[in-house]
Parts: C-alpha cells; sequence; structure tokens
C-alpha cells in the first residue's frame, strides 16, 4: 500500500460510479438518545468497491447479537456479511480488501470471516480498541487475521484511498473513491446521517466523541467537493448539484 494524495490513481484504473455499491447488513433499532427516539429502525451498511485488483469491502457489519448483552440492548436484525454480499454476486471469498471505517460493532462484527484479506484501519483507531479489552478484540482474535494499520491518508489500491476522519471515534476514516462521475466518499459514521453531513450538525446522530474534531472533519470532507456521499446509517445519499 503506498501513501499519498493518488486521488485519480493512474489512467485506466479509473472506477465507473456503479463500481460503488451498498451492502445491506440490516437494521438495528436506535437507543434511548437517539435524535428523534428510540426504537426505531436504523440501517447498518457497508460498502463495496468493485476495483479491477479486487473487491474492496468497506466494513463487515453487524458482529453476532448473542456475543453480548450491549449488542443484544440494540436488537440487531442483522444480515451475515455472505447473505448481504450475494445480491452484489459476490462472496466473501471475492473480497481481497477489508476496510474498518472504525471499530465500533457494527462495523467490525464480521471481519473473521476475511482472514483471507487485510484489515485496513487507522493505527490510533486499533491501539485505542486493543487498549479497551473487550467484544471487538476478541472479534479480532482470529487465527490468521492481518492488519494494514495506517497512519493518515493513504492508498488502498488506485483510485480508492482512506482519509482520517476522527470525531465520531479517535481514529475514524472514511473512503474516498474517484469515479468518472467525481469523488464518492463513503463517510462511514464520521456523519451518521445526510442530514447530519448537509447541515455539519453532529447533534442529528449519536453523540461524537469529539464534536470538535466532528465539525473539522466534515468540513474536510465537504471541502473534497465529492459528487456523492454516502454514510453508513441512512439509506439516502448526498449528490451534488
Ligand atoms: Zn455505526
Amino acid at each position: 500500500m503506498a501513501d499519498g494524495p493518488a486521488a485519480a490513481g493512474p489512467p485506466g484504473a479509473r472506477l465507473r460510479l456503479g463500481d460503488v455499491q451498498r451492502v445491506d447488513f440490516g437494521d438495528i433499532l436506535t437507543p434511548q438518545d437517539w435524535p428523534g427516539g428510540a426504537g426505531r429502525p436504523l440501517p447498518v451498511h457497508g460498502f463495496v468497491i468493485r476495483h479491477p485488483a479486487g473487491a474492496i469491502l468497506v466494513d463487515t457489519g453487524v458482529g453476532d447479537p448473542r456475543a453480548r448483552d450491549f449488542v443484544r440492548e440494540w436488537r440487531p436484525v442483522a444480515r451475515g456479511v455472505a447473505d448481504a454480499l450475494a445480491p452484489l454476486d459476490l462472496a466473501p471469498a471475492d473480497v481481497r480488501w477489508v476496510i474498518n471505517t472504525h471499530l465500533h460493532w457494527d462495523h467490525c462484527g464480521q471481519n473473521a470471516v476475511f482472514t483471507h484479506a487485510p484489515f485496513v484501519i487507522q493505527r490510533r483507531e486499533y491501539e485505542t480498541a486493543a487498549a479497551r479489552p473487550g467484544v471487538v478484540m476478541e472479534w479480532f482474535q482470529v487465527s490468521g487475521a492481518r492488519f494494514e494499520l495506517v497512519d493518515g491518508a493513504a492508498e488502498v489500491a488506485p483510485g480508492v484511498r482512506v482519509l482520517p476522519t476522527p470525531g465520531h471515534t479517535a481514529g475514524h476514516q472514511a473512503v474516498v473513491v474517484s469515479t468518472d462521475q467525481g469523488l464518492v466518499v463513503l463517510a462511514g459514521d464520521a456523519a451518521d446521517s445526510i442530514r447530519a453531513y448537509r447541515d455539519a450538525d453532529p447533534t442529528q446522530g449519536a453523540e461524537p466523541e469529539d464534536s470538535d474534531q466532528w465539525r473539522a472533519s466534515v468540513a474536510a470532507l465537504r471541502a473534497l467537493r465529492p459528487a456523492r456521499v454516502c454514510v453508513c446509517h441512512d439509506p439516502v445519499e448526498w449528490r451534488a448539484g
């Protein structure tokens, strides 16, 4: 993996807009402190980038709902990652890289399926999670798991890069894809909803770990002038123009 800005990638590697596809991992229910109230279905989405070098999966969905009480509290109606990929005619074995936007249980819950693929994670996010032993790190105790820990912006494959977007968590990262119709930003939970992104309003979702960093990260994503922005918990996407 090469560091550097490489937003466009080399000629010929440019992806089409349709190469970025949404993966439906099912719903969780909003907790008590969610804007708009508790008990409402909240979609959990990942994304696949169908890159010529191999499929890139952004986030792996909800972990085993029986694993811990805190997962059970959200009563996920979760979908296994193989079932979630099947409508896209993909199988887990087709995934060459896994990018985790961050290490919350609804974004890395099924990493253990992908022992054949490296997990691209910001080093800061990994070290923060590792300092808090719990279910997430247990999910990572899979034999053969490979981590590609990155510090800051990095290119994963030509035309696909990760960008640090702290705020929701300290080591959160977004994924920026250069396509024939402009940049597509897969923002993860850098914003919980498209409304939060559009209005740069951190109160439109779960409270960030750091609101100032959250605002700076959303501003940085907006400054990219993306053609499209997708977030993990909103089926609506933002489009330029
Ligand atoms: Zn989330």
